[in-house]
């Protein structure tokens, strides 16, 4: 493509050539062929060779080695503190229940290695020198945006159910499509997902979900999806008459996914987004109803999805924070926000200011998946107003204890025993001053105590 001549780190250079000159054969392989055909940084710069991991610890005996990964014919040699993987050619051997190679022969051959690889775009090898290698058309590939399989799909699928996912994740990366028989055979094999390890599908959804192409991969590949969380099969098809919408669950979860703007989220921010808005409707299915004029309803769907995307993402072994994270969001995603200082600071007490932005972050995405109606824009306006204030009160207003002018060692001071009472007053004052009753200053949230405490 773009150029023959790849250019490697110093550091995979002097590992190649180490290697080459110890008489083994060596080289890049896999995903930082890909990306650098692409134009793109790869992560990673894994090496393929002939030697043996025994052969490789001798070899660079004098580097900082990673041996955990030795039987598997793995060894890590750390270089300026970033990690290289450096494999022996291999050839997988029979597989069972799709999950775990029986036994890992080594051979010394090239070709067998990239042959067990899953794409054509990840089995292309690299050395200074001899250029590119390329047996099985992943340039082409690469070329025209597909994802196929390297060998039989169905076979390879057989073989690694994860690869149904994977071929999605690299689609939603790269902005690619499946080639039909890859995904003719990846559509007939997605329920073979199940017996994949909770771990691994975890990331590669994540994978999935993080990139910019997410929301055109949901859209045109859910059914295989389905496979992974049968939860979301439901959405497809599930329509929503009335004058919001102009999709069904999934298409509008997909166009959400798409809309999402994740401008000024830090990355679990961003992981916390992706996901709830990929299951903010989740259970739109279980809680649709039609009303008398047609128009179908979905009452109850904030609190139910939150219910179900916990168990999703407990089930897939996420992080406590996404799952926390996504659900909450979830649970008042379609709730009206509220007006008003008071109300605001209110919110901004109960759930803080990072919540409320992402909150807004999915609001504005979920809208922006609707019919563009004046309605729909009427309801962006709000959130945008919303927003707008609450960003400013959460840096100017009072709306935890701490930032009240007062706290519990004054309230002793000025009389009151301690006990659960101190802690109620302050409750109080702060009550008073989100409600604008009171300024936020000692004096005055000292007489507002005295006030409180006599009226007791
Ligand atoms: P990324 O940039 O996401 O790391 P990658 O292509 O490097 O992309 P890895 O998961 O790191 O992906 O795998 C490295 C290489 O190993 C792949 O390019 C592919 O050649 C091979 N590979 C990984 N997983 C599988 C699998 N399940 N079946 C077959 N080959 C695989
Ligand atoms: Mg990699």
């Amino acid at each position: 493509m773009r150029q023959e001549r790849i250019r490697l780190p110093g550091d995979a250079q002097w590992l190649l050539q180490t290697l080459h000159t110890a008489g083994y054969s060596a080289y890049v392989v896999g995903g930082c062929v890909r990306d650098s055909l692409l134009g793109r940084q790869p992560g990673d710069w894994d090496i393929c060779t002939s030697a043996r991991p025994d052969q490789m610890r001798a070899l660079f005996a004098d580097q900082q080695l990673i041996l955990t990964g030795e039987k598997h014919g793995t060894v890590g040699v750390v270089l300026h503190g970033k990690p290289y993987e450096i494999t022996t050619y291999r050839l997988d051997g029979q597989y069972r229940d799709h999950r775990h190679p029986d036994r890992v022969q080594f051979v010394g051959e090239l070709a067998e290695d990239l042959s067990r690889r899953d794409f054509t775009i990840n089995a292309m090898a690299y050395a200074p020198g001899e250029g590119v290698i390329d047996l099985h058309g992943g340039r082409q590939d690469l070329a025209n945006g597909i994802i196929r399989c390297v060998g039989k799909p169905e076979a390879r699928f057989e073989e690694d159910a994860l690869r149904i996912l994977r071929a999605l994740r690299f689609a939603a990366r790269l902005g690619f499509v499946l080639e039909p028989e890859t995904e003719q055979a990846a559509r007939a094999a997605c329920n073979t997902l199940q017996s994949v390890s909770a771990e691994r599908i975890y990331a590669e959804l994540d994978g999935l979900l993080t990139v910019p192409g997410a929301g055109a991969t949901l859209s045109r590949y859910g059914a295989i999806l389905a496979g992974a969380i049968p939860e979301v099969g439901p959405c497809m098809g599930c329509t929503q008459p009335g004058r919001w919408h102009c999709y069904d669950v999934w298409q509008h979860t997909a166009a959400a996914v798409t809309a999402l703007d994740l401008r000024g989220q830090d990355t679990r921010g961003a992981r916390v987004l992706c996901w709830a808005t990929f299951l903010h409707d989740i259970a739109k299915p279980l809680c649709r109803s039609v009303g008398p004029d047609g128009a179908a309803h979905f009452r109850g769907h904030n609190q139910r999805g939150a219910q179900v995307a916990r168990g999703i993402l407990r089930r897939l072994k996420a992080p406590s924070y996404l799952i926390e994270g996504a659900s909450g969001l979830i649970a008042i995603h379609d709730a009206p926000l509220p007006s008003g200082d008071t109300a605001i600071l209110k919110s901004l007490n109960r759930y803080g200011a990072i919540f409320l932005r992402r909150l807004c972050a999915l609001k504005y995405a979920d809208l922006d998946a609707h019919a563009q109606t004046p309605e729909v824009a009427a309801r962006r306006r709000d959130v945008t107003i919303f927003e707008e204030r609450m960003q400013e009160l959460s840096h100017t207003g009072c709306y935890t204890m701490r930032q009240l002018a007062l706290n519990g060692a004054d309230l002793m001071e000025d009389g009151m025993p301690a006990g659960p009472a101190v802690g109620q007053m302050l409750h109080a004052l702060l009550s008073a001053v989100m409600e604008g009753r009171v300024p936020n200053e000692k004096a005055a949230l000292l007489a507002e105590a005295h006030r409180l405490r006599e009226a007791r």
